[in-house]
């Protein structure tokens, strides 16, 4: 790279000014915003970005999966395309950042760039991926765009099939049309994001940047116990096949056995559901959802069979029949080796200390990262809060990620 582009930073007050306009669309007054995908919220900032990118000079655009993007011809005709971005939509009742940041400092990243008039490899895309947070269907927009979105994705959106085609009419988008967003991975150079952290690794160790490695896999299922029903009055405790028992002594063993033998992961029971579930019978069944991650596919198989074990283990104390139901899967995402090296350089130019680290939260990225090279950069969440108002990043924090973001960009699109 050219000195010129080494000495390039963002225009930290545009950032910030930019930023503050959108975390006004569906501010909440606790100082978070409420931008659950395709509500009226949502919307309205992808309006928003749509304006505030043509105001500034750049072309627009969106695809059949809703994706919305900005592009800047600064590379050859015919180049292929760098993609940097995240996504516009929040959890309901959510903090500001999260996705948002991404978004901003991509767009600010085209903005630097476009003024300096650099002339790359590659053009620059700043891109808002549709519904990451899975409002209604898990990364509808990134699955769409890497060609990866099954029929079977959309069977079941949250809420229901009504309420999904509704919220794709409200976007001017329909079933067939997520289907026409595929992008041949040719046409794509790779892909940067940054986010927040969401954990207290970066905070806890003072370290401003960090280096995404890899995002875990999850694997989920429901562990039904099989007992028997009795009466709560009659029934001796010694003579019960008591379903509740076999469930809380299972839950209670998740956590022992994932601190004790998987400690860097995690693994959580969210829901358990008693039949008949009244106050004076002896349960008949316990059905306890199990989701687990870990960053490898070797560890993700260990920890399933040694939580199967400790399911198979809970249910013969209490004498009870276990089912385990397979629920859903996905696999670990490598994060490029290239990507991660040219996010490194770019912290060393800006006199940064990083640290590499795995994501425990799922990103668009793990789609990109099937189709092209792929890094993701993290900054410092205070208290490691997210998908909540209180979840905050200082600024300077936001500014930082932001320049590492155009510094990794340039040197990838090979200035
Ligand atoms: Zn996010």
């Amino acid at each position: 790279m050219n000195k010129h582009a080494t000495d390039l930073r963002i225009d930290a007050g545009r950032f910030r000014a930019t930023f503050e306009e959108l975390a006004a669309i569906g501010a909440t007054p606790k100082g978070g915003v409420d931008r659950p995908a395709f509500s009226k919220a949502h919307l309205e900032a992808r309006r928003w970005l749509l304006e505030t990118a043509k105001q500034a000079g750049l072309e627009t655009s969106v695809d059949g999966a809703g994706n919305h993007s900005v592009l800047l011809r600064c590379g050859p005709p015919g180049a292929p395309i760098l993609l940097l971005g995240s996504h516009l939509d929040s959890v309901p009742n959510a903090g500001r950042y999260d996705g948002a940041l991404g978004v901003i400092a991509a767009l600010e990243v085209l903005q630097t760039v476009r003024q300096h008039g650099l002339s790359l490899a590659s053009h620059l895309e700043a891109i808002d991926f549709t519904d990451e947070e899975g409002h209604y269907t898990n990364f509808v927009g990134s699955l769409g765009l890497t060609g990866q979105l099954k029929a079977e994705h959309i069977q079941s959106p949250r809420g229901g099939r009504r309420r999904f085609h509704q919220a794709l009419n409200r976007a001017r988008l329909s079933e067939e049309s997520l289907f026409v967003a595929g992008r041949s991975p040719a046409s794509i150079a790779g892909y940067l994001e940054l986010h927040i952290e969401q954990g207290r690794r970066l905070v806890e160790q003072k370290v401003p940047i960090g280096i995404v490695t890899s995002i875990v896999g999850i694997r989920s299922f429901m562990v039904h116990f099989l007992g028997r029903a009795d009466h709560a009055g009659t029934t001796p405790l010694n003579l019960r096949r008591d379903a509740a028992q076999g469930a809380s002594a299972f839950i209670l063993a998740v956590r022992e056995t994932v601190l004790r033998e998987f400690p860097d992961c995690v693994g959580t029971v969210g829901n358990v559901t008693f039949e008949p579930g009244v106050f004076n019978v002896v349960a008949e069944t316990a059905s306890v959802s199990l989701e687990f991650r870990a960053d490898g596919v070797s560890k993700l198989d260990a920890m399933e069979t040694r939580l199967g074990q400790a399911a198979a283990d809970a249910a013969r104390r209490f004498e009870l029949d276990l089912e385990i139901e397979d629920l859903d899967s996905s696999p670990p995402a490598r994060m490029d080796e290239n990507a991660q090296a040219s996010i490194a350089q770019a912290c060393e130019r800006l006199d940064l200390e990083f640290m590499l680290m795995p994501s425990g939260a799922g990103h668009d990225a793990q789609c990109l990262a099937t189709v092209c090279p792929t890094g993701m950069i993290f900054v410092p969440s205070v208290g490691g809060h997210s998908h909540s108002p209180r979840e905050h990043t200082e600024w300077p924090d936001c500014v930082n990620g932001a320049n590492v973001l155009l510094q990794a960009a340039l040197s990838l699109a090979r200035l």
